[in-house]
């Protein structure tokens, strides 16, 4: 058996690190190879000389970073070869074609997990557990007092509000993120909606990528179409992401109703509640109790939290499980460490 001096992974200036395979995993900076877990900006970022994503999250990573980058993409569960590594994408049910990265080198495996959830959702796989020795989770929700219900029907409950509003003649306005949140709400409309829902600008070519996919939506027109079209708008509903509200159309749709979508709103006073007629608990990661179910499916002895480390951190250690923040993967701290890093079984 080979022992090597350093772990697999590091967290390194750039972000994780795989050196034996030669390639970063969502760098913060400009690289040579970058794995990308999924399109959403605070992991693909532009610049670097060649990506690799999964197929389905390809036209994503391009609408985002741009149509020239070097891309190559694999389907989930395909494996292939980077420097001394093998490696392979496993659904993460975070957005379309978001992925985690088993990386195996020898018989050690790390599974670096992106964001990941494991509620339902019509836009995109659902997550896959994967076997590891060493697991690296986000930890958005990674306290006691994120935990929500399972199995909502979010698709009937926002038609029902939709309805309400539109007999009253009103608009409703349901802000969420335009990659990922957006596109999931139209997937969870798609059995429900009766008319075209609006959709700012922003959302569109991002919606087109995932019908391309052959995801399901519900039917879409563009919201400044619509405006152009008539200036009376009523009964409608209207999809944008939070960041418009200062935009001028919102003065020209009459009465309206507004409602986020988000796992923030979990919880009395969840986040900007009050700035919201109404809030839908729809989140995109994984709340404590799937947090814990995944490690715990995962089988892994050694788990590196990153985001939001501390009572996590402190539960999976009562657990028996030694888990560590992922500074703790910086060269600098594993130098100290000698020798903690070999594999582990
Ligand atoms: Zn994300
Ligand atoms: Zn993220």
């Amino acid at each position: 058996m080979i022992l090597h001096a350093s772990p697999l992974i590091t967290w390194t200036e750039k972000g994780l690190y795989c050196e034996s395979g030669g390639f970063y995993i969502d760098p913060h900076r400009k690289v040579d190879l970058a794995l990308i877990t999924h399109a959403h900006s605070d992991h693909a970022r532009r610049g670097s000389l060649k990506y690799i994503c999964v197929n389905s999250g390809l036209e994503l990573l391009k609408a985002r970073l741009g149509q020239k980058i070097s891309v190559k993409g694999f389907n989930y569960r395909e494996t292939f070869e980077l420097g001394d590594v093998k490696v392979s994408f496993h659904s993460a049910g975070h957005i379309l074609g978001s992925a985690q990265v088993r990386i195996q080198r020898g018989h050690e495996v790390w599974v670096a997990s992106g964001d990941y959830k494991r509620d339902r959702d019509p836009s995109c796989d659902p997550f896959e557990s994967v076997p590891c020795d060493t697991f690296i989770t986000e930890a958005t929700f990674g306290t006691p007092k994120f935990i929500w219900e399972k199995d909502l029907e979010h698709g009937r409950m926002i038609h029902e509000w939709w309805s309400e509003n539109s007999s009253q003649g009103r608009n409703c306005i349901l802000f969420g993120y335009s990659l990922g949140k957006a596109q999931r709400i139209l997937a969870e409309l798609a059995p429900f909606a009766h008319r075209p829902v609006l959709i700012h600008d922003t959302i569109h070519e991002l919606t087109e990528c995932y019908r391309r996919e052959g995801r399901n939506l519900a039917q879409t027109k563009l919201l400044k179409d619509r405006l152009e079209d008539n200036d009376e708008i009523g009964g409608e509903l209207i999809l944008a992401p939070p960041s418009i509200l200062t935009e001028k159309w919102i003065g020209r749709i009459g009465q309206y109703q507004t409602a986020f979508a988000s796992g923030w709103m979990q919880g009395s006073g969840g986040f900007g509640r009050s700035r919201y007629d109404k809030g839908f608990v729809m989140s995109d990661h994984a709340d404590w109790n799937d947090l814990n179910r995944t490690i715990s499916e995962t089988g892994a002895k050694r788990v590196y939290v990153q985001h939001r480390d501390g009572a996590l951190i402190r539960h999976l250690k009562l657990k028996g499980i030694d888990a560590r923040p992922i500074e703790d993967l910086k060269p600098i701290n594993h130098d100290v460490q000698s020798g903690q890093n070999l594999r582990l079984i």
